[in-house]
């Protein structure tokens, strides 16, 4: 069975990702069982990455076995659900850099499960993290030069041809402009430094005026 499963629920389409830490939860999700394993209910209004999912990312971006750089782990609401979807044989290094905030997400989430890797740094600077060569990075950090911060990361860290991802806040970069202008300037900038960008996906009604931008790194 696959550690993504979608049922639909009332005209509604519901996630689940298979838990890699059993009988465990990290915000109050449901825990049910499938096909003899358990899984946690993933709510597309607390994760833009499930959002960006039922709007049409396929199911195969975060396989099993994946390696993931996470920019922006905050308390790792999501790092827990990139968590069970790579499983054992994947490694999600979840990046933040409020260690006020750093201390929840190893509290909830990298303490349960070894497959998470924390680290309290900038963003701005891979050095300090740079342990490895990852097959996607996963940008959340709701800064004004993210995407600048996402392709030095990818630089950095990232495999040619691999996966980014970057969750863009319009009004975290520029309030008066247009968001659909602030989208089309994003991309644009990762068109300029070679990337192929795939799909950029509107994540309303989920999150207003926030795009996620699925693209691949130059080879
Ligand atoms: N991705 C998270 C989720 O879905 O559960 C939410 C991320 S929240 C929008 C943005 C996070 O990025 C905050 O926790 C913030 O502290 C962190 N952040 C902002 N700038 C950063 C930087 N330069 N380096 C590392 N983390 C940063």
């Amino acid at each position: 069975m696959s550690r993504l499963l979608r049922e639909e629920r009332l005209g509604r389409t519901a996630l689940l990702t298979q838990n890699l830490a059993p009988g465990k939860r990290v915000y109050n999700e449901d825990l049910v069982r499938r096909g003899g394993a358990e899984y946690r209910t993933w709510d597309p209004f607390r994760s833009k990455l499930a959002a960006a999912i039922i709007k049409g990312l396929p199911d195969t971006v975060v396989a099993e076995g994946t390696k993931v750089l996470y920019l922006g782990a905050s308390t790792g609401t999501t790092v827990s659900h990139v968590s069970d979807l790579v499983g054992p044989g994947g490694m999600v290094i979840g990046v933040e850099f409020s260690p006020r905030v750093a201390r929840e997400f190893v509290e909830r989430v990298a303490r349960e499960r070894k497959n998470v890797i924390p680290y309290v740094a900038d963003a701005r600077d891979p050095s300090k993290y740079s342990v490895a060569r990852v097959d996607l990075v996963y940008c959340d950090i709701a800064q004004p030069d993210q995407t600048e911060i996402a392709i030095a990361n990818c630089m950095a860290m990232l495999k040619p041809g691999g996966t980014l991802l970057l969750v863009v806040k319009a009004r975290s970069i520029d309030v008066l402009k247009d968001p659909e202008k602030v989208f089309k300037d994003e991309k644009g900038k990762l068109e300029g430094k070679g990337f192929e960008v795939l799909k950029v996906l509107e994540l309303s009604p989920f999150e207003k005026d926030h795009a996620l931008i699925h693209a691949v790194a130059p080879r």
